[in-house]
């Protein structure tokens, strides 16, 4: 893993160099963007190049320190882990930074600490990180990553460098699925539209071992949905657990493209840019009975389900409400 061989984000990856080549690293960064939007590799491929012994804008790849960092094992950069699933906790950040930060580096030129989940933290594990971010020690760097500056406190993000991870281009994200996983023009296609930019997301779909049921099941819900009852909202969401092995808030962004498909057919009327095109004739049927209003009203109902996902409400419940509007617009 190295900056040459991350897809996008050429402003994080241009001021992570300069930085390193005028000698202005500073003590603590903010990486904020979507899950699965490279933000992992971009902090790793950081603290690996600040950590070589060649100490150049790339890394060397062949050092020590590289080979380490490569095979995830480096003393010197540490991932800061928690226990609870959706919690980073006092205890997590004091035992992981707060009582290890003052000890020097084990064998290289600095200590770098990539906290994951940032947004994660409650108000106690903030203000206790906040101390190792005001007065760090030399040698230490803290990376925070984050899906959202929302849940930082002021004092955090007002010290810290604030990186925001953009969309990466449709064309990239094309070619890497194509170059790296064989997989035919309209998959990729598929891929693309739903990922908006967003390349592990489009890995983690390209590379579904269930993909063709997965779609399936999206035109399924979005054919029927007139029909579905309790039991089948809950069987969407027992398959997306247990067989495809997404997330509900990724099957919704699946839905979305549907809507997409209908919109771009009603605005453009040409059939070649729609993602369903074995469906065709039911895209053309729903594009004639709903109006943009309704289009729209659609996707929100699918951004607001988003958004209680986030919040930790009840799945079935979500579901249950958003097929209920959904049926009614
Ligand atoms: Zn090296």
């Amino acid at each position: 893993m190295d900056f040459q061989h991350i897809v996008g984000h050429e402003d994080i990856i241009r001021h992570f160099k300069a930085s390193i080549e005028m000698n202005r690293v500073s003590h603590a960064y903010i990486i904020c963007g979507e899950a699965d939007s490279g933000r992992r590799s971009l902090a790793l491929s950081f603290a690996k190049t600040l950590q070589c012994e060649e100490g150049k804008i790339d890394p060397c790849n062949k050092c020590r320190s590289c080979v380490q960092a490569d095979s995830g094992n480096h003393p010197d950069i540490i991932f800061v882990d928690h226990e609870k699933p959706q919690l980073v906790s006092v205890e997590d950040i004091r035992n992981n930074v707060v009582n290890t930060i003052d000890i020097k580096p084990y064998s290289s030129k600095y200590k770098i600490y990539i906290i994951e989940d940032g947004e994660m933290m409650n108000i106690p594990a903030q203000n206790a990180l906040l101390k190792s971010i005001e007065e760090p020690p030399q040698y230490a760097i803290i990376i925070i990553l984050t899906t959202t500056l929302d849940r930082l406190l002021p004092t955090i993000i007002s010290r810290c460098i604030t990186l925001s991870t953009k969309p990466v281009k449709e064309r990239d994200i094309y070619d890497y699925l194509v170059d790296n996983f064989k997989i035919d023009d309209n998959k990729a296609n598929f891929c693309v539209e739903y990922a908006q930019g967003n390349l592990g997301k489009a890995i983690k779909l390209a590379t579904n071992e269930d993909y063709d049921r997965l779609v399936k099941s999206v035109i399924n819900l979005e054919t029927n949905i007139y029909k579905m009852d309790a039991e089948s909202i809950a069987a969407v969401i027992t398959d997306c657990e247990k067989s495809f092995k997404i997330s509900m808030s990724e099957y919704l962004d699946l839905m979305m493209v549907w809507y997409r498909d209908i919109l771009m057919l009603k605005v453009t009327g040409k059939i070649d840019k729609i993602m369903f095109k074995d469906q065709i004739l039911t895209i053309r049927e729903q594009s004639k009975y709903l109006s943009f209003n309704e289009l729209e009203e659609k996707a929100r109902a699918v951004d607001r389900a988003k958004i209680r996902i986030a919040a930790n409400a009840k799945l079935e419940d979500i579901m249950k409400l958003l097929i209920m509007t959904l049926k009614e617009i």
